[in-house]
């Protein structure tokens, strides 16, 4: 190779030959624009000129060349080839458009994700994905959190036994973790902040567009809590963090492929549940006291503050009814919860913990559950649990709010759904 020479790998997206020019199209790396790899019949071998004139669109090549001084394509990266080779070739047709001109069935973006991932708006997805992992990280790591890993095979679960997945263990019945709430909870007596990243298991028969069976989401738990500020004011923090960086470094590109990107938020308005209540009355929307905010609701409100300019808030103070048991009660039947909802869709639920043993035990009676099979959850709460809080956020339905994707299935690479096992 020449001194000025490079190289680029990628796949084929799309060709023209315009008079003794050809003009291939060349996804590269992890970048969202194609590199122009032009091809000129007097410059090259014979050979070059045939595989480049003949070349299949979905093929993957690898081009040696140079880079122009001056870029002057209109659609932006350049290359001029000397060499090409042609390192496979599809052996069927491809069954999404490698141009993008042509659109598929949302099915079909799902089946063949690693071809959509050819595509400018797929990459961009799961670019942002990327991105928001690393800044989660990064954030958690920065204010002295310990990242952690709890089991997914467990023997209880923490949000109620009918949506447990069951798994044969041995001579025993085990599930499928549905959240780590009970080790994050446990963990809290050793250590005084932890997160993690997990995947959670949930076995209910969701037919929504923000259900999946296994997503992924960010865990939190913060010890020696004073009460739920010391908790809104960390998943605040972070929630400003990421959208703020998110639209530093991704915001002109997402833009640009037509997402409808959340913009920086700024500090996130607290409502609580019964001054919500009263909202959805005023807007004609009625809802039981004590139920949980269904969809609807939950819609209605969030379209209702958006025209505020209000994209993210809490909704605090749930009717204790309405939580699982090791939330902590407050006054008057509530609660001390809440939920993170963007744009009409709930993001986070979290609260301050229980963390008296007696107090405790008389909350898992109330709730109808088992003592015997949550002893090993229960013996960390009798060796000086501190007051503790926190929450879990859906990392899925994050990155869909983010990107105002309008199902969560296009967050994920390989959604699980009722439906859907395979790939
Ligand atoms: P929802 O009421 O929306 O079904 P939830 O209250 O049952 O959610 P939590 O137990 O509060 O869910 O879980 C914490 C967060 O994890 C939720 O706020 C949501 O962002 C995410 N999450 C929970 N279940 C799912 C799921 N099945 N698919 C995608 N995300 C989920
Ligand atoms: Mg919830």
């Amino acid at each position: 190779m020449l001194e000025n020479e490079e190289v680029i790998e990628g796949w084929v997206t799309n060709a023209k030959v315009v008079g003794r020019i050809a003009f291939l199209e060349v996804m590269d790396d992890l970048l969202l624009k194609p590199v122009t790899v032009v091809v000129k019949k007097d410059e090259v071998e014979d050979e070059v000129w045939r595989a480049a004139t003949s070349i299949k669109l979905g093929s993957a090549v690898r081009v040696e060349g140079v880079k122009p001084e001056r870029v002057v394509s209109r659609k932006g990266r350049e290359f001029h080839a000397r060499a090409l080779q042609v390192l496979a070739e599809p052996v069927d047709l491809l069954p999404i458009d490698p141009t993008g001109k042509t659109p598929a069935s949302p099915e079909a973006y799902i089946n063949y994700r690693y071809l959509a991932l050819r595509l400018p708006r797929y990459r961009a997805i799961f670019l942002a994905r990327s991105t928001l992992m690393s800044l989660t990280r990064e954030y958690f790591h920065s204010k002295g959190f310990l990242e952690v890993n709890t089991p997914k095979i467990v023997g209880a679960g923490a949000e109620g036994g009918a949506t447990l997945f069951v798994v044969e263990y041995f001579e025993r019945k085990a599930y499928l973790s549905q959240s780590p709430q009970l080790y994050k909870q446990m963990l809290m007596c050793g250590v005084p902040r932890v997160f993690e990243i997990t995947p959670y298991f949930r076995a209910e028969r969701f037919s929504t567009v923000r259900h999946l069976n296994e997503s992924w989401g960010l865990d939190v738990e913060i010890g020696f809590v004073d009460g739920l500020e010391d908790v809104l004011g960390v998943l605040d923090d972070y929630i400003r963090y990421v959208t703020r960086r998110v639209n530093e470094e991704l915001g002109s590109i997402l833009r640009e492929q037509g997402f409808n990107l959340l913009p920086p938020i700024k500090k996130i308005p607290r409502y609580t549940y019964h001054e919500v209540i009263e909202i959805l009355k005023g807007l004609g929307f009625n809802v039981r006291v004590g139920d949980d905010l269904d969809t609807q609701a939950e819609k209605v409100l969030g379209d209702y503050l958006e025209k505020q300019g209000v994209y993210a808030y809490f909704i605090t103070d749930y009717p204790w009814e309405a939580k699982p048991f090791y939330i902590m009660k407050s006054e008057g039947g509530l609660s001390k919860s809440f939920d993170l909802d963007i744009r009409g869709i709930e993001v986070a639920s979290g609260g301050q913990r229980e963390h008296r043993y007696v107090e405790l035990l008389s909350n898992m009676r109330e709730k109808g559950l088992n003592l015997e099979d949550f002893a090993f959850y229960l013996e960390a709460f009798k060796y000086g649990m501190p007051p503790h809080g926190g929450f879990g956020l859906g990392l899925d339905r994050l990155l869909m709010t983010l990107l105002g994707l309008h199902n969560i299935r296009e967050a994920v690479l390989f959604p699980r759904d009722r439906f859907r096992l395979v790939p």
